[in-house]
This record gives C-alpha cells, sequence and structure tokens, in this order.
C-alpha cells in the first residue's frame, strides 16, 4: 500500500518490537525543522489491509509480544479504529504484552479519558510524543501545531489514564538567541508533564525543511551540551528514564532521575569545562538521523 517510498520510522526503544505500518505521514505535516514526511499526504491503510497485515504478521511472529504500529502519529486515527485494531492484535498474538504508537498531542487531546482507558485496557502502552520545546514562543516559530499547554494536557490526560508517554525534546532548536528560554522553559513543561521516558536530541537540520532552506544558524557545539545543561539542571522528575543516547547527540547520555540528575549535570559541566567542544560550529555531524 505505501510502497518503500521513505524509510519506516520508528523509536530506538522500539527495535525489538514486532513493527506493523498501518499509517503514513503526519497529519500536521507543518513543523519547519521536519523532514520526516515532507510530501507525504497522511494515509491510512483501511481495517481490512489492516487485518490481512495482521494475520501475515502473525503468521511469522506468532509468539510476539510488544508491537509497534507505524508510521507517524497512528494516534491520529479515530478511536473507533484504534480500538478495532487493538482488539485484532488481542485476539491473534496470545503472548501481546504491549502496543506503542508515535502521539501528536492534538491526536491524544481529541480521544476522551474514557477512550484512553479503553485504549489502556486493550494493550496501548506508550505514546511517543514530540514535545521540542516548552517554549511558546520557539514552538510558535517552528510551527509546531500544539502549544505547551496542550501539550501537558495531553501528557497528563494520558498518563491518567495509565498509558506512558515516551517525550522527545529538540536541542537546539531556539538557536542561540533563545537557547536558555528554550531549556528552562522546556524543564518546567515536563515537570508539569513527569513522562515516564524522555529523550533530548539535538537538532540537525536537513536539505529538505524550511528551517533548513531559510538559512537557520545551528548552535554551537558547546552551546549544545550548555543548552542541555540548564533543561536538565531545571528538571524536577519523580520518575523519568532519561536517554540523550540518539546519533545526533554530541556525547551519549542515560540515567534515570531523580537518582542521577547530579551525575548527569557533573558529566555535562566535565564536558563544558574540558575545552574539547567547538564554540565556533556544530562540530561533527551524523552521517545519517
Ligand atoms: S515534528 Fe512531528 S508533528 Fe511536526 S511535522 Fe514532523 S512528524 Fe509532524
Amino acid at each position: 500500500m505505501f510502497g518503500n517510498s521513505h524509510t519506516l520510522f520508528r523509536p530506538p526503544a522500539e527495535a525489538d518490537s514486532l513493527i506493523i505500518r498501518v499509517a503514513d505521514g503526519c497529519p500536521w505535516n507543518g513543523c519547519t525543522f521536519c523532514g520526516m514526511y515532507k510530501g507525504i499526504p497522511y494515509k491510512f491503510q483501511g481495517l481490512e489491509k489492516t487485518e490481512r497485515d495482521f494475520s501475515n504478521a502473525w503468521k511469522k511472529y506468532p509468539a510476539a509480544s510488544r508491537i509497534f504500529l507505524a508510521d507517524g502519529d497512528v494516534m491520529h486515527l479515530s478511536f473507533q479504529t484504534l480500538e478495532t485494531m487493538l482488539i485484532a492484535l488481542n485476539e491473534k498474538f496470545s503472548r501481546l504484552a504491549r502496543v506503542s504508537v508515535y502521539a501528536n498531542g492534538n491526536s491524544i487531546l481529541a480521544k476522551t479519558d474514557d477512550e484512553l482507558r479503553r485504549l489502556k485496557e486493550l494493550k496501548l502502552h506508550t505514546l511517543y510524543m514530540g514535545l521540542e520545546s516548552g517554549d511558546s514562543e520557539t514552538l510558535r516559530a517552528v510551527n509546531k501545531r500544539e502549544s505547551a499547554e496542550e501539550m501537558i494536557e495531553a501528557g497528563q490526560r494520558a498518563q491518567a489514564a495509565g498509558l506512558r508517554m515516551s517525550v522527545m525534546v529538540l536541542i537546539g532548536l531556539a538557536g542561540k538567541e533563545r537557547s536558555l528560554e528554550h531549556a528552562r522553559a522546556t524543564a518546567i513543561v515536563l515537570n508539569k508533564m513527569q513522562p515516564r521516558l524522555l529523550s533530548a536530541l539535538r537538532l540537525v537540520t536537513t536539505p529538505n525543511t524550511p528551517l533548513y532552506k531559510n538559512g537557520f544558524k545551528m548552535v554551537t557545539e558547546y552551546d549544545a551540551v550548555a543548552e542541555l545543561r540548564e533543561m536538565i539542571q531545571g528538571l524536577e522528575l519523580e520518575q523519568t528514564v532519561f536517554r540523550a543516547d540518539h546519533s545526533s547527540n554530541i556525547v551519549p547520555l542515560e540515567g534515570r532521575f531523580p537518582k542521577d540528575k547530579e551525575r548527569l549535570l557533573a558529566q555535562l559541566d566535565a564536558l563544558l569545562n574540558s575545552g574539547q567542544l567547538d564554540r565556533n560550529s556544530p562540530g561533527r555531524l551524523p552521517w545519517s538521523l
């Protein structure tokens, strides 16, 4: 149905899950820093084809316990469609433990609390949401659809229904001028949301994005680390697994909040004081993102 028009996207944490693509694209597709689905309209392949794909996947992997429904923002589908898909997965996969999806804030907010609880009962487990920034000015500048307040509400409502929020933030998204405001406001929003999983990625602009075409200047290597430090300094998380180990990051970091906060800060301080960080350019960039 979707052919091989682009690489299939999935969160690194879902590497061991059975991946089944049921939809494609992002219903918003308007963030100026994002090139994931440029030129690809949002499409759902329909329930008939989806149920056939579930049967084919079950024939190959009948013991699968973790499933990731790809691609972008499967949570955008109607409650009835999500419920039908989850019932079908529960019927087929006898060892099913969890189903996870990408979810834009708006797609979570479009579901009622009862609907979210019902999806949780049917083993919907982790919602991967891009917060990107908690700074309203930055979100507006990059044309993110949701406001910070809407994403806090989405995260809080999903977690109150028993779903697990995995939230991504983008270091460097505000450029040099608003770097520290972006870091501080992002920490405040995360503290209100209390996601169970948090990933920090560094923004690396790619040529197919409006941000790149408009000449956005990436922050230097030093400033990216200083920004991450500022964000971590502001985090008061009660039970969150933190990762900054994506290839875009300057150094891989991981830990659990609250217990590892001081260690993470010490690691970043050592790096900032090492004299090894490039203060004039973003430094070495990953070959692929
Ligand atoms: S960042 Fe997320 S919401 Fe924004 S265009 Fe990309 S996939 Fe869509």
